[in-house]
């Protein structure tokens, strides 16, 4: 895997075994109130005049509408609780006791930044304790999170966090691989770089051969 940047996030909390584990909320800041479908598309006119053209010609007058319902797709994770998502577990597990591994979970989500799409494949793992949860539940909480602004990083420790604390499992890996449009077509322009981020939780934090199996399970995808 050449031309990337690896920016591994294992450290961004420091020792999560000792520690509360953060918790995935959005920080109060000043409130703001939600406009109306038509404050939204009328905001999209005035990003098209911005962009140089005329929002009234043909071509655009239905554009601030289609706009404002993509927008309702894209940032759907706003209206869904992840946690919600894992709350339904089995028990019966037969004594499974090794990773459970979902490889190439796709990932269409938007930068904070820029609001830019940033695309690509996470792969997520765990390694139950005493139950374990419906497998299309995780590619449902990934989902959940991509379809909100975020950056990849942030992402990532989210979607751990939330395993975590659902399944209370002896560890959490998650690799997200992803190409962001806002680096691919503006600013240094570099459309061949993939962004790889890690997250690795307990047992998968403490012990290097179970994270080398994770990652050559994953990078044979
Ligand atoms: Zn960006």
């Amino acid at each position: 895997m050449k031309d990337t940047y690896m920016s591994s996030d294992t450290n961004m909390s420091s020792d999560t075994s000792s520690k509360k584990p953060k918790k995935p909320v959005l920080k109060a800041v000043a409130p703001f109130k939600k406009p109306s479908q038509a404050e939204a598309e009328a905001a999209v006119r005035t990003l098209i005049a911005w962009a140089g053209d005329n929002p009234n010609r043909e071509g655009l007058i239905d554009t601030p509408k289609r706009v404002v319902n993509a927008y309702k797709e894209w940032f759907s994770g706003y209206d869904a609780d992840p946690a919600a998502v894992l709350s339904r577990v089995f028990e019966d597990v037969s004594g499974y006791d090794d990773m459970v591994v979902l490889r190439s979970i796709n990932v269409e989500s938007h930068c904070e930044h820029h609001i830019a799409p940033f695309l690509g494949m996470a792969h997520v793992a765990y390694l139950p304790t005493d139950k374990v949860v419906g497998i299309s539940k995780l590619a449902k909480v990934v989902e959940i999170f991509s379809k909100r602004l975020q950056t990849q990083e942030t992402m990532t420790a989210q979607i751990a966090t939330t395993i975590d604390d659902a399944l209370k499992p002896r560890g959490t890996a998650i690799m997200i691989e992803a190409v962001h449009e806002c680096m691919a077509t503006r600013g240094v322009k570099q459309p061949n770089v993939a962004t790889i981020t890690t997250r690795f939780t307990g047992e998968f934090k403490t012990n290097p051969v179970l994270q080398e199996r994770f990652l050559n399970l994953v990078q044979r995808g």
